[in-house]
């Protein structure tokens, strides 16, 4: 392992060694790291530097590049020379630089590069009597415009503009079919954008070309696209980029040169063998705009796409063996599935970048079981580093193909699994706009840029007309785990109108209108389609398919064992009806570790009932209407026991403010009068009396029990007679009570007194008992504070951290869209804290809370039943502090799984 000094601020690489590795992605980030490493094992690495991420950092503050910092930089292009054999900003032979960002997690197209570094017209001369002269202009030109438009802002369509003027005079269409004499014209015409836009010529000096550039990459991890990238990955501020400076190597010398990208292995579904593309006479810039569609890499898949003949592959066997040996090295010597770009000039192959390559959900579970089946990682590395989340895609529905009800209207590249079906919207501010009123949308664009991010994140899914698998919209969407579509060359989208129409129909399409998107075969459908459950879930939980018959699911149950063998947490659902349940248990669920008892209370026949408990105002009326309702719960309670046999089921008594089971329509009011025999009046009154102005703070969770202790009552006799019905059958019974919304000791020994009292009678008359654990939720600071005199009370806990961080944030759970949104926009808090747990605050409160609670009980039981049960970080923290359950909704239980399990293995 290289050392990391940091003192040290410029990392060389190239020439078969380098200061730094593949260890010290914090210090040169990702493409550094990598590049250190590929040029240590002999890869044929272009040589050059690292400009380390600390400063980033420092350049963010000062706005200004340390004294010396470019006297260094003079060296190491010094270095980088004596290793070429090129001069900087001079011929006979001129050395041009890239200048890209790379930060330590990599944020696709998130930064900006500058290519062709070092250009002027004396370079530009000396370069052109080496290589030709077309070569050399057409490399001008392309330096001024990224140059222009990245370090100077200036925008690219005046570049543009230029450029079809010129191809206008010359009467041609294609770029390439402007020859040296045109692009003198378009390079006159581009310095004159620059002079106009910037009030000063264009910098020939290659030096101060160098320093700006480095400049406005370090600058370039503020602008906004990286900020947003941040947000929505969770990635940190304060991370930076490295800067990395490497000599050029030219893609676009002719046409048997060429760039392009490939993955060792199928990033859409894990596929064995290399997967790639390429575009001969390009620079790599090109391949991943997603501008010309370019080129498989291998023949087969060529062939597919009628292409047959074109591939890497059979027009250029030597580099397609070269490839393939170096794609079999990296994949080894990294253990995992990497993402290359690579050039290669002539006869010459160039590696510029590896990294561990972004997958759809499906790939992650196929190649990580692929790769420790072919003994390259052990099942602890494999699943340490699948993104828990990505589980989710795995689950999520697809195109029932066997219901389709039309034919396909046109077919792309399939970039990302899953079916979405949505509204078209042809710009990324149209569908964010519109999907904040809940309307799906399907994002649709000739192709998509980083300027797009926001209206990706909005939408169900992405359609792009242009692209490949490795185009921004398929990496971003694959990335975002959502359904995309790329490449589909039959749609013609005029954005200026709205209208999408398709190659020989005469269908025209707006943003009214409705379409299906099929990522996992890439089929696009007119309307609204049926849409599937996942092979998967069909494996699991329907039991309609055999697991032989998937390799899919059989992937999952085996990254599932190696989780659960390798977890310390146990994982419980939030489950409220023994189908809830039923799911759960499937997908690995060890109990119930919440169940809302009041939403057994909405249905048409017991809110009946329950309105007449909240109408009464004698307790005798209040019972005879509690036994009204009695048998459904124990029936539903019954249902759960059943379906857990075994595993504990943790009830919750009554928990909402009562008002919110009164009728609102004037027709309820009327109805429930007539019913109990009151007055309409009388009913109104009584909602008037019950109406808070906070019911969240109001008179809800153990408050109801304690002023109607009744109902507390009931739902311990059908709770335990649940059990004592269900154990005689012979099935292993596990049941909890819990009491919410407890802030104070004594209204925790109030309800349970009363469920004591009453389980005691019930179990005297049965003349069995069974055992029932009496617990509490914690999910009201006061009762975090106060944990240790809870915890006499209580036989377990289980943090709300609903409740809990509304109340501790001062944050209402219910209105927090209103300017929630804009706090996480502005980094007031890095993440929506009731989503993700609010670790420094919230968990400050839970972690007292866990050590108060045990000091007084050191067997005391401790889970968490918050939304935050099925978030892979809080499922982490939960861990680091001794929980022993995490519960979720049915769907997270195998993220929840997953996670657990990383968190362990970080231990
Ligand atoms: C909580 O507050 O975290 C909780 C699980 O209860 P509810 O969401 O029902 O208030
Ligand atoms: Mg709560």
């Amino acid at each position: 392992m290289a050392a990391a000094d940091q003192a040290k601020r410029i990392y060389h690489f190239g020439g078969g060694t380098a200061d730094g590795d593949e260890t010290m992605k914090a210090l040169l980030g990702g493409k550094g790291a990598n590049l250190g490493a590929m040029a240590r094992m002999g890869l044929p690495v272009p040589p050059g530097f690292t400009l380390a991420t600390p400063l980033c950092l420092a350049y963010g503050v000062s706005k200004a590049l340390p004294h010396g910092l470019m006297d260094d930089v003079r060296k190491a292009i010094g270095k980088v020379e004596a290793l070429t054999g090129k001069t900087f900003g001079k011929g006979p032979d001129p050395l041009l630089v890239s200048v890209r960002s790379g930060a330590a997690v990599s944020m696709p197209g998130m930064m900006d590069t500058v290519l062709n570094l070092g250009m002027n017209p004396e370079v530009s001369a000396a370069l052109g009597a080496l290589a030709g002269e077309r070569f050399a202009k057409d490399s001008e030109r392309r330096f001024i415009q990224m140059f222009g438009n990245v370090v100077d802002g200036i925008e690219g369509k005046n570049f543009e503009a230029a450029l079809d003027a010129v191809k206008h005079d010359k009467g041609v269409i294609e770029d390439t079919a402007l020859d040296a004499a045109a692009l003198d014209d378009v390079i006159a015409r581009y310095r004159e954008v620059y002079q106009a836009e910037t009030g000063r010529s264009f910098p020939d000096d290659p030096w101060e070309q160098l320093q700006r550039s480095i400049e406005a990459v370090f600058a370039s991890w503020g602008n906004i696209r990286a900020v947003t990238y941040r947000r929505i990955n969770q990635i940190p501020d304060d991370l930076g980029t490295a800067v990395n400076v490497q000599a050029m190597v030219y893609g676009n010398l002719g046409d048997d040169c060429g760039t392009g990208v490939g993955f060792t292995r199928n990033p859409s579904n894990g596929a064995k063998g290399f997967y790639g593309e390429f575009l001969p006479n390009a620079q790599g810039e090109d391949v991943v705009a997603g501008i010309r569609t370019p080129i498989p890499v291998k023949a087969a898949q060529a062939a597919a796409v009628d292409l047959a003949g074109l591939s890497l592959e059979e027009r250029h066997p030597q580099i397609h063996g070269e490839l393939m040996a170096v794609a079999t090295k990296l994949e080894d010597f990294y253990g995992d599935v990497q993402d290359l770009e690579f050039t290669f000039e002539r006869d010459t192959l160039y590696l510029l970048q590896t990294r561990t390559a972004k997958r759809t959900g499906h790939a992650w579970l196929m190649t990580q079981t692929d790769l420790v089946a072919e003994g390259k990682i052990t099942p602890n590395q494999a699943i340490a580093r699948i993104p828990a989340t990505s589980l989710a895609q795995v689950l999520a529905p697809s195109l029932d193909t066997s219901a389709a009800s039309s034919k396909p209207l046109a077919q792309g590249l399939n970039a990302g699994p899953g079916a979405a079906t949505g509204r078209i919207a042809f710009t990324a501010d149209d569908a964010e706009a519109r999907a904040a009123l809940d309307i799906p949308i399907i994002l649709v664009r000739e192709d998509t840029t980083p300027e797009d991010i926001h209206g990706m994140h909005a939408a169900q899914g992405i359609l792009t007309a242009r692209g490949g698998l490795t185009s921004h919209a398929a990496v971003v969407a694959r990335g975002m785990g959502k359904p995309c579509i790329v490449g589909c060359s039959a749609l013609r989208i005029d954005e200026a109108n709205e209208t999408l129409t398709i190659e020989d129909s005469d269908l025209v399409l707006g943003p009214g209108d409705t379409i299906t998107i099929d990522g996992t075969t890439g089929a696009v459908l007119l309307g609204e389609q049926a849409i599937t459950t996942s092979e998967v879930l069909q494996v699991l939980v329907d039991r309609t398919l055999p697991e032989s018959e998937s390799p899919l699911a059989a992937a999952f149950n085996k990254v599932m064992k190696w989780s659960d063998d390798a977890r310390k947490l146990e994982v419980r659902t939030n489950a409220d009806t023994p189908n809830d349940a039923l799911v759960a248990r499937a997908l690995g669920a060890e109990g119930i570790g919440l169940c809302r008892s009041e939403h057994m209370f909405f249905e048409t026949d017991r809110i009946l009932a329950m309105r007449r408990v909240i109408l009464s105002s004698k307790k005798r009326h209040r019972e005879a209407a509690l036994a009204g309702i009695e048998p459904f719960q124990k029936e539903d309670f019954k249902g759960l026991f059943r379906v857990m046999r075994g595993k504990p089921v943790t009830i919750r008594t009554l928990d909402p403010p009562l008002h919110e089971f009164l009728p609102h329509s004037e027709e309820d009011i009327k109805a429930l009068a007539r019913q109990g025999r009151w007055s309409v009046e009388q009913v109104r009154s009584r909602i008037a009396a019950l109406r808070e102005s906070n019911p969240m703070l109001g008179h809800r969770g153990c408050r109801l029990g304690i002023l109607y202790p009744e109902i507390t009552r009931m739902q311990a006799r059908a709770i335990a007679s649940a059990a004592l019905e269900v154990a005689a059958e012979g099935v292993d019974v596990q049941a909890e009570i819990m009491i919410p919304l407890v802030g104070h000791v004594r209204e925790l020994a109030l309800q349970r007194a009363e469920v004591e009292a009453e389980l005691d009678e019930l179990f005297e008359k049965a003349g069995r008992r069974v055992n029932i654990r009496i617990g509490t939720m914690i999910e009201i600071p006061r009762a975090a504070l106060t944990a240790g005199e809870i915890a006499t009370e209580a036989q377990f806990f289980s943090f709300g951290t609903n409740d809990l961080t509304q109340m501790t944030l001062g944050v209402s759970r219910d209105d927090a869209g209103t300017f929630l949104p804009d706090y996480v926009g502005m980094g007031i808090y890095t993440m929506d804290p009731f989503v993700s747990l609010d670790q420094s605050g919230v968990g400050r409160l839970m972690r007292i809370a866990v050590r108060e609670g045990r000091k007084e009980r050191p067997a005391l039981k401790v889970g968490i039943c918050g939304e935050h049960g099925g978030d892979p970080s809080s499922v982490g923290f939960c861990h680091t502090l001794g929980l022993n359950y995490v519960s979720c909704s049915p769907y997270r239980v195998p993220i929840a799984r997953l996670a657990a399990a990383q968190a362990a293995l970080a231990d």
